[in-house]
């Protein structure tokens, strides 16, 4: 099989900086035929320059690809010209320097064909690109090229599937770059055609589309004109590989990339490889569906209500407090703080979360912990109405957990596997090994992953499993680090290609810092995402899931409760 990498629009030097620190290892690593790189905003983000390409090209690719931009440095139209690498759009009037497509040698010489061409939909004028392509791909085969990749610079997403359909089974890929925002339908069309509507981008994704977001903002904000520089925070690559059989040049595989670039620890490294799976992302989808059903339940007449118990002034109960009233209040839900001063006894804390337990307004309890001395957290737990208990704590909801019987399921675990699902990672026959055997955490997500329907192989280590906990993590699909240990899993407790799930939360000190210390987790990230096929970051991972799920826990309490309930109660 012949395996193309295709590089999505490098933008500006936070781009090139990527490429030259990823791809290195990504050609050892998966033996790459070929590398094509779209490179029309490379310079300063507009434009492709001798020294710009020069950068790309020696960091190991081995063809660029235009797109509308590709002239916006004036001067670099004669290097433009004499460029053997360069594929320009091809569908320009006669006479437009350089050439539309172009045969390329594989690593073992076998012939790949590139093509670049503008899309016509809200662009500016071009010929049009489908009988362009015919004339292509007829002179591409002519020169003995079976496989064969397409870069469709076009604005929209119905001009580049349509172009999939023109082409399948006549070239090995068509991959949309110009959006800069990857999307999430990559596939093999019937006929043999690899396609993505848009490959994404590299460089700085803390941006509008790779540009400064403050500068971007203000040209949306006030309609003036403002220079936009390319944007270095949040360094990433996106990439497509694509196998194809060079017989057929019918395409194999596709598999989207997005490659987390770490730049402290690039240099000595290659960077990092792993996919990164944003709890922010997957958690804004989760309360989004909540904030629906909450409108529903309104409409009803039913205002689903949470009430937040604490006891004491932990800061960092605080700062979750602060989420769950918040991301409750976005969706719709009426939250009520109970705040008991520090000292208050077992006795009070639980006459207080039972009176909400019997107040027909409330739906949702949660009782944040820990709890200031001397309030006993396991009485205070089991005193909240086990249909209320939205953080899954009681006893009667841990045990119906276990049963696979219907319950309120705790808020971290479960954001876990809505995370996965989220990022569809493939689950089913495969092995979990979760690390930490605590009833909020580890313990009841290796009941979940294990259910029917998720159906994996779990195995649940803890502090006592000894030396051997490692070498079954490495034989681990899914790792997941509830350990409560700052970076204590590292790049040799993880199978290379494994998804690994970072539940621990910690400030660390760091003198390298403004603040003098960072956040960080179980897993040191830096190491394990040269080895992990996908990662969930800290912060942005499993913290924001667990928040949106509280959100839902307290959606389900509610409509099961209106749902119980008589008019009169209501
Ligand atoms: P926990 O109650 O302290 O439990 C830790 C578990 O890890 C225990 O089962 C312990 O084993 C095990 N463990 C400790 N050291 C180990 C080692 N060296 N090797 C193997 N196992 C080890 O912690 P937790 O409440 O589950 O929380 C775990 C982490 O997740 C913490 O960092 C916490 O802050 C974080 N967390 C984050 C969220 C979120 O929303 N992001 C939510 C909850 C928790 P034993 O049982 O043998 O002691």
């Amino acid at each position: 099989m012949l395996k193309i990498l295709f590089i999505a629009d490098v933008i500006g030097s936070p781009g090139r900086d990527v490429v030259q620190a990823l791809l290195p290892g990504l050609r050892s690593r998966h033996g790459l035929d070929l590398v094509v790189c779209n490179g029309e905003n490379a310079a300063a983000g507009f434009g492709l320059t001798r020294d710009t390409a020069k950068a790309l090209i020696d960091a190991g690719v081995d063809v660029l690809t235009g797109g509308n931009h590709i002239w916006d440095k004036r001067d670099s139209i004669d290097y433009l010209r004499s460029e053997p690498r360069l594929v320009r759009p091809a569908n320009l009037p006669p006479g437009v320097p350089g050439e539309g497509w172009r045969v390329f040698p594989g690593i073992d010489g076998t012939p790949i064909g590139v093509i670049n061409l503008l899309g016509r939909v809200f662009m500016k004028e071009a010929d049009c690109p489908f009988r362009t392509v015919d004339r292509a791909i007829e002179d591409l085969r002519a020169r003995g090229a079976r496989a064969i990749l397409l870069d469709f610079h076009a604005e929209t997403t119905a001009e580049k599937v349509a172009m999939g359909w023109h082409v399948d089974g006549r070239v090995s890929a068509v991959l949309g770059t110009h959006t800069h925002v990857a999307t999430a339908d990559a596939r093999v069309l019937p006929q043999g055609t690899a396609f993505q509507c848009d490959a994404g981008m590299t460089g700085g994704f803390e941006s509008v589309i790779g540009m400064d977001r403050h500068a971007a903002l203000r040209r949306f904000l006030t309609g003036l004109p403002e220079r936009l520089s390319p944007a270095g925070g949040d360094l990433r690559m996106n990439a497509v590989l694509v196998e194809v059989d060079p017989a057929t040049g019918r395409a194999a595989s596709i598999r989207s990339l997005e490659l987390l670039h770490d730049r402290a620890a690039a240099p000595t490294t290659g960077g990092g490889l792993a996919r990164i799976l944003s709890g922010d992302e997957a958690a804004a989808a989760v309360r989004a569906r909540a904030q629906v059903r909450v409108a529903a339940l309104r409409s009803l007449g039913v205002t689903p209500v949470l009430a937040l118990v604490s006891v004491g002034e932990d800061p960092a109960s605080r700062i979750y407090l602060g989420r769950k009233s918040a991301a409750g209040a976005e969706a719709g839900i009426d939250v009520r703080r109970i705040e008991l001063p520090a000292g208050t006894t077992t006795d009070a804390v639980v006459e207080r979360v039972r009176a909400l337990g019997a107040d027909p307004s409330v739906h949702g309890i949660l009782v944040q912990l820990p709890l200031a001395p001397p309030a006993d957290a396991q009485a205070v737990l089991e005193a909240i109405r086990p249909e209320k208990d939205v953080d899954g704590f009681h006893p009667l909801n841990a045990g119906r957990l276990a049963q696979g019987l219907p319950a309120l399921a705790p808020a971290t675990p479960s954001g876990i596997l809505e995370l996965l699902r989220h990022h569809q990672i493939p689950l089913a026959g495969r092995h979990a090994v979760v690390i930490g055997r605590s009833n909020i955490v580890g313990r009841p997500l290796a009941t979940l992953l294990s259910h029917k329907g998720v159906d994996m192989t779990v195995t649940l280590g803890h502090s006592a499993s000894g030396p051997a906990l490692r070498s079954l993590a490495r034989e681990a699909d899914l790792l997941v680090a509830a350990m409560g240990r700052p970076e204590a899993i590292t790049a040799d407790w993880v199978k290379p290609g494994a998804t690994v799930v970072d539940v621990g939360i910690h400030r660390v000190s760091d003198p390298s810092a403004k603040s003098g210390s960072r956040l960080t987790g179980d897993v040191d990230a830096a190491s394990v995402a040269r080895v992990a096929g996908a990662l969930s970051p800290v912060p942005g991972g499993v913290g924001p899931m667990t928040v949106a799920m509280v959100v839902v826990n307290t959606v389900n309490a509610a409509e099961r409760l209106a749902a119980a309930a008589t008019p009169a109660a209501r």
